[in-house]
């Protein structure tokens, strides 16, 4: 059975590349996502109402993976990147139809000309990514406590960040320019993005966010920023 379907939003995301996204949406809450609606869902009406749920469902496609398919297994870094395990016993990105789901907090619903936005906190979301549907999220029915959340039971370990001397002035400034770049870039480097392959000492790390790049060392298990350097 094939069925088009059409993207009803685009999402404009702090994000600018995969890497040092969060695995999950709410590991990183002060990252900022607004839903431009697109096309016939540009009326505000179609909103109408969304502002009584305190979270939604947003579902996405992974559009930046669709064109390097997919397999029937996959290797979740949390299994240590060697065990496979079926795609659907995952949340993969390289999937059937790349097809991506997210529970996220509705920020606020607005509108800048013809231009009706949601945007929401906490989303795992790239800059661009195409957005298929938005729903609320509805607690008594989705929220489930006596889960099993098999070998995803916990979210990953957090690690401290600390500014180093010589990247004080151009974190200020990019505190500036974005409001809550700092706490942002904190979240973000909390999930100690670095590949697992790639963790030797003294290595050098560079994550975009909104249009700075910033660059950061790994010392004593913290993560050191060097510089916040403008794109
Ligand atoms: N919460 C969603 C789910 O369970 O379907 C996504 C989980 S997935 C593991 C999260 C990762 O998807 C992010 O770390 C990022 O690398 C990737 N991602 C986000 N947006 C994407 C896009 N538009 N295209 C490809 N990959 C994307």
């Amino acid at each position: 059975m094939k069925q088009s379907i059409e993207a009803v939003a685009l999402c404009r995301s702090p994000y600018k590349q995969k890497f040092a996204i969060p695995r999950q949406p709410n590991l990183v809450p002060a990252a900022i996502a607004r839903l431009e609606m697109q096309g016939e869902c540009n009326r505000a009406e179609c909103l109408r109402g969304l502002d009584q749920f305190s979270h939604l469902w947003v579902l996405f496609s992974f559009h930046e993976n669709l064109a390097q398919g997919w397999k029937p297994t996959v290797r979740p870094p949390r299994l240590g990147g060697n065990a496979r395990i079926g795609v659907f016993a995952s949340r993969a990105t390289f999937r059937p139809n790349g097809l991506g789901m997210s529970v996220v907090r509705l920020h606020r619903i607005g509108q800048e000309g013809k231009q009706h936005f949601v945007e929401i906190a906490g989303a795992d979301l790239l800059d661009g990514t195409p957005i298929f549907d938005i729903k609320p999220y509805i607690p008594y029915s989705d929220a489930l406590p006596d889960a099993q959340g098999g070998y995803a039971q916990t979210p990953p370990p957090s690690m401290p960040m600390r500014v180093l001397p010589q990247a004080l002035a151009a974190m200020e400034e990019a505190e500036r320019a974005h409001p809550g770049f700092r706490t942002l870039a904190e979240q973000v480097l909390a999930q100690d993005p670095r590949p697992a392959y790639q963790r030797e000492a003294g290595r050098e790390y560079g994550v975009q966010l909104h249009d700075r790049d910033l660059r950061w060392q790994v010392i004593e298990d913290t993560n050191c920023v060097t510089d916040v350097v403008k794109c």
